[in-house]
């Protein structure tokens, strides 16, 4: 069970929530957001009474939440979340792309990628100062200097950015510069790096790991927003299977499931989920009649020299048909764009 303070709540009303909860023998989760305390009560709560916690004061509401994720659950919350970054918004009825390279590699090359992008209807510029490799000697990303083009091209096109963080102790360096912070497939489940970021108020973008179920990923999400970050954004990018012909193979079915699992925003990202610039317009059509929130989608101006996931990432002009179709079908779709 969970019960939900008002805003308005104090720490002298939340206090007596708590003893009472321990009085009656349970083990208590606080979470104090910006905006209103959750407090999540562990163990077997099927002979608590709801209505016993509810004629407290500073409660608003107590909610048994049948799913093991309890905040990311739409049972906690039947609405959409609709995160609010720099005026894009993402999630409701909005439909977001975000687009850039994999990497940033130069200043030039970001800025002529974020001017390309920005110019076809883009709302949000993706590139990775840090970058999570397979091998030791790849390219491993520009760091700081990294983020401090991304800004430049912030000034210069409006668009808000998206990067990722690697590591628990680069949140507040990353955070500092970013408007969102990325997770990669690869630390979904680095737990210490959730609560990370689940205690900074820049929303988060959370990939899915290559082999994890959808629990999993709501699981993961579960970290941030019980440590007070409740921005979260989450992200379809493939999944490993058999198939070697794709890099992942995209699964379209998370889409309308998450939407029907959790009130969260979720993005496809068809650029990792297929591995090949070819099939990349193709699935992120899927991705938005699926439900899709948003596409995040690899732009390269010279994929053939990219120094990562040139063979995944679309020349400028082929992302501009593909936004024009884009536009085409969202009504479809009953989506903003
Ligand atoms: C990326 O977005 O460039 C990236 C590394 O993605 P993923 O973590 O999904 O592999
Ligand atoms: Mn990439």
């Amino acid at each position: 069970m969970i019960i939900i303070m008002k805003p308005s709540a104090t720490s002298a009303e939340v206090d007596s929530v708590v003893h009472r909860i321990r009085d009656l023998g349970q083990d208590v989760h606080l979470s104090a957001g910006e905006a209103r305390t959750i407090i999540g009560i562990l163990g077997d709560t099927q002979r608590l009474n709801r209505n016993s916690f509810e004629v407290m004061a500073g409660v608003e509401q107590a909610l048994r939440v049948s799913q093991p994720f309890k905040v990311a659950s739409r049972e906690f919350q039947a609405t959409d979340t609709v995160i609010d970054v720099r005026g894009v918004k993402i999630g409701g009825e909005h439909f977001v792309v975000m687009a850039g390279p994999c990497s940033v590699e130069s200043r030039s090359q970001l800025l002529e990628t974020a001017h390309a992008v920005k110019e076809a209807g883009a709302h949000i510029l993706r590139g990775g100062a840090f970058k999570p490799r397979s091998s030791p000697y790849s390219f491993q990303g520009l760091g700081e200097e990294g983020l401090e083009y991304l800004v430049e091209a912030r000034e210069q096109t409006g668009l808000p950015i998206i990067t990722e963080v690697l590591g628990a102790n680069e949140v507040p360096l990353v955070a500092q510069y970013t408007d969102i912070l990325q997770i990669g497939a690869r630390n979904m489940q680095n737990y210490r790096l959730l609560q990370a970021v689940g205690k900074v108020d820049t929303p988060v973008f959370l990939k899915r790991g290559m082999s994890s179920t959808l629990q999993d990923l709501l699981m993961a999400a579960e970290y941030i927003l019980a440590s007070g970050n409740y921005n979260v954004i989450l992200c379809e990018r493939g999944i490993r299977t058999f198939t070697r012909f794709t890099r992942n193979t995209f699964d379209i079915n998370a889409i309308p499931a998450l939407k029907q699992l959790t009130h969260l925003p979720v993005i496809a990202d068809p650029s990792h989920g297929t591995g090949k610039w070819d099939l990349v317009a193709a699935v992120a059509k899927a991705g938005l009649i699926a439900g899709a929130d948003g596409l995040m989608i690899e732009v390269h101006p010279h994929p053939a020299e990219a120094w990562s996931d040139g063979a995944q990432s679309l020349k400028p002009q082929r992302f501009a048909e593909l936004m024009c179709d884009l536009r085409a079908l969202a009504p479809l779709a009953h989506r903003l764009l």
